[in-house]
């Protein structure tokens, strides 16, 4: 029952101030950790003219553990424990808001800890601690009498809550592991799993790839400036916003479109705003406020079950991280975001572009999680090069990983082992070191011809796809690159390319290739590798659709461009040209006319011309094998696109996760189809390369030179196994073993090959 009404109203916004002036003071005093607990409740009980101020932190098991009070019995300081939703300080941390109670004592979930003798106070007022949107302690006023806390109370408290959080993290009264620890969500061990992207074991500690920023001061005294700040920067983000919306680039573009138009409606959106502005007006910075709001509005979204909602979480993490961007240009020298990166970095990200990558030290990413991600993808292919493990497709990470866990990363059979005990973590090592000493033995191998054990000489390429992989050629001793993946470079701009820019890159790719042979693949854009600047709704079946030539022979204007900067850059060089995704001969016909008058023009010209021209096509769609001899008399070479090809014969999403173990590369109707390609082109003398994932990996690769391919390509870590297998292969024996197995009924012939591989030690 509320008693006298003078009494009751409770500090203003200035007493607020006051007090959070107040409770700087006590952040950087010198008083110890608890000391410091001590006298901001002090201070708070005081101010709030309230008889008692607690705070409880949240431990390990889901215990709120009272940890200062002032009012109750010092005694019960960590001595009174709740668990989470235990009594009305549990049920603040569970449901985690503020809960205002005139009699306590009458609330069903009271639970009465005699301890404490909190028995003559009647009215209290909870409020969750939060950190990151998570309840990491609860603060409490409580009154003798009964009284009714007032709105502008309950965000006093949740103004200090805020600082206090801030308090419990810098000042360290619980260690960054127990805080994790509290947290059950994220204590336990865990296995996630993904899809493949690149393989390869890796241990080390979580980086999240967008951190959660780092704010430099929490109290202000200048609520003018704070809001000035804060407005000044929410409209330096809308006009930032409003340009990505209003490029004309991205205008049809559906998925940008509804991710920015959500940023902006949030961004717009008053009630949002409203709460940041009023944080402010309560002494925070403009920093904090946003911080408090966002954690507050976390706090919330996670109690919903609805997955849409809990959605808008990023949504609403992206937004505020955006404005603290903004906000963070006021202080340009800050770097105190820059937190030490670990040696052993796993970067941890829901998506991440190629660029992003290679912004990380090379020397310290160990592996990466994506929560995204497909085969196909940038970052795959850029980690492929570097070497990289990357396992992607891996549902919930984000909300189970915390900066710092230690993680296994299995590449191979796409897991990942989040807070592994310490025996899985040394039987992992030991498992790491195997490998690494085997690549050493490997890399020995370099220098060794690529000739089979019965003397088959085998043509070993590379496939790249940015110039940093070109480095890769003469480390491996590769013959040449195999696959040049033109279209990576014009995924990673904001705009098409000219004819000279483009020259210029391709000029280079020569340079540093030397002498060696580069195949150049036209662009293979489409599908799941969309250009953002080119304006066209997006397929229903993207891997079926609208893509690679298709787009080149719609589009002529496009692929001459870069035929003309692939003429310009060869001059007096051999120029090898590949076509993606060729269904019918007439296709590689038409594409093959558009090449000639780019040649005629360039002959016309008083520019250099290539020394020499090869045009293949890769056989990548099932169509092209029944027009194999008429494909082979036009074209010059072949490769085939295993990715594809075996996606389409299985009808099978080669991203889909669920689809992944289903069909099996080495299976009869595969093998037997790569065999149909190898004859007819053996007999016609057609040079032909597999510049699919198969020919990467040994036991494919053994099977692809049993069916008799001798051209390999295959990105620069896997060079040197396959050389290994290769080397010690008697290949005659291995093709009249095939012969005999491959018309089979099995599943797969990946036993088979294996126990082949064992009885004629192969090395694989
Ligand atoms: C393939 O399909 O096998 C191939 C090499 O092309 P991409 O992986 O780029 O589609
Ligand atoms: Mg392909």
């Amino acid at each position: 029952m509320p008693v006298g009404a003078a009494a009751e109203r409770g500090p203003g916004w200035s007493d607020t101030r006051l007090l959070l002036r107040r409770l700087r003071e006590v952040m950087g005093s010198e008083a110890e950790g608890e000391a410091r607990l001590n006298q901001m409740v002090r201070l708070v009980a005081n101010n709030m003219v309230a008889e008692v101020c607690s705070v409880y932190l949240r431990r390990a098991g889901d215990v709120l553990e009272l940890f200062a009070t002032h009012g109750l019995n010092p005694d019960a300081v960590h001595r009174t424990r709740l668990r989470v939703g235990e009594g009305v300080i549990g049920d603040v941390a569970l449901q985690a808001k503020a809960l205002a109670l005139s009699d306590a004592r009458a609330h069903p979930d009271f639970a009465y800890r005699p301890e404490t003798g909190e028995e003559e106070f009647h009215s209290m007022l909870g409020v969750p601690v939060l950190r990151g949107g998570k309840v990491i302690g609860v603060l409490a006023v409580q009154n003798r009498t009964q009284r009714h806390y007032t709105e502008d109370e309950i965000e006093t408290l949740q103004t200090i809550a805020m600082v206090t959080a801030e308090l419990v993290n810098q000042r360290g009264f619980i260690s960054a592991e127990e805080m994790r620890l509290a947290d059950s969500d994220s204590v336990l061990p865990a296995r996630l799993t993904g899809i493949k992207l690149n393989g390869g074991p890796a241990i080390g500690q979580a980086v999240l790839h967008q951190p959660r920023p780092v704010i430099r001061e929490v109290i202000s005294d200048d609520v003018q400036l704070e809001q000035e700040r804060l407005k000044s920067a929410l409209s330096r983000m809308h006009t930032a916003l409003d340009t990505m919306l209003e490029d004309t680039a991205l205008q049809d573009q559906g998925e940008h479109r509804d991710v920015l138009e959500t940023y902006r409606l949030i961004a717009a959106d008053r009630g949002w705003l409203k709460r940041i502005l009023e944080a402010t007006k309560g002494g925070l910075t403009a920093e904090a406020a946003v911080l408090k709001v966002q954690d507050e509005t976390k706090a919330r979204l996670r109690q919903l079950n609805d997955p849409f909602l809990r959605e808008r979480m990023t949504d609403f993490t992206d937004l505020a991280n955006r404005l603290l961007q903004h906000l963070s240009e006021d202080y340009p020298d800050d770097d105190s975001d820059l937190a030490e990166a670990p040696d052993d970095m796993i970067v941890i990200a829901q998506s991440m572009g190629p660029a992003e990558l290679l912004d990380y030290d090379r020397e310290r990413v160990r592996a990466v999680v994506l929560e995204e991600g497909s085969p196909t993808s940038h970052v795959a292919i850029v980690a492929r090069a570097l070497d990289i493990p990357v396992v992607g497709r891996v549902k919930g990470l984000l909300a189970q990983v915390e900066p710092g866990d230690t993680i296994i990363v299995d590449g191979d059979h796409a897991q990942v082992f989040l807070r592994p005990g310490e025996d899985v973590q040394a039987g992992f090592r030991d498992t790491i070191q195997g490998s690494e000493a085997r690549a050493e033995i490997r890399a020995a191998m370099r220098e060794l011809p690529a000739v089979t054990a019965d003397g088959v000489e085998i043509s070993m390429n590379l496939n790249v796809g940015l110039l940093v992989d070109m480095a890769a050629l003469h480390e491996t001793g590769a013959d040449g690159v195999g696959l040049y993946r033109t279209e990576i470079p014009f995924m990673v701009r904001s705009a098409f390319p000219g004819v000279n820019e483009q020259a210029e890159l391709y000029e280079r790719v020569f340079d540093l290739a030397d002498d060696k042979p580069v195949v150049f693949r036209t662009l293979d854009i489409g599908g799941d590798k969309a250009l953002p600047y080119l304006n066209e709704p997006r397929d229903e079946n993207p891997a079926m659709g609208w893509r690679a030539i298709r787009i080149g022979m719609d589009r002529p204007a496009m692929l001459r461009q870069q035929m003309r900067a692939l003429i310009r850059a060869a001059r007096g060089r051999a120029l090898h040209i590949l076509f993606p995704m060729i269904s019918e001969v007439a296709e590689f016909i038409t594409a093959r006319r558009l090449l000639d008058i780019e040649l005629a023009r360039a002959a016309d010209s008083d520019r250099e011309v290539p020394e020499v021209v090869k045009v293949g096509a890769m056989l990548e769609v099932p169509a092209l094998i029944w027009q194999l001899p008429a494909l082979t008399r036009e074209a010059d070479f072949i490769s085939v696109g295993s990715n594809d090809l075996v996606q389409f014969l299985y009808a099978s999403d080669r991203g889909n996760p669920r689809l992944a173990q289903r069909y099996d590369a080495l299976s009869p109707p595969v093998l037997t189809m790569l065999r149909t390609v190898a004859d007819g082109c053996t007999d016609t003398g057609t040079p032909l390369t597999v510049c699919g994932e198969m020919a990467g990996t040994p036991l494919e690769a053994m099977a692809l030179l049993g069916l008799g391919f001798r051209r390999l390509s295959m990105s620069a870590p896997a060079i040197e196994p396959v050389k290994a297998m290769l080397r010690s292969l008697d290949v005659a024996a291995l093709q009249s073993y095939l012969a005999q197995v491959v018309g089979s009924s099995d599943h797969s012939l990946r036993n088979k090959l294996r126990d082949f591989a064992r009885d004629h030690h192969v090395a694989l």
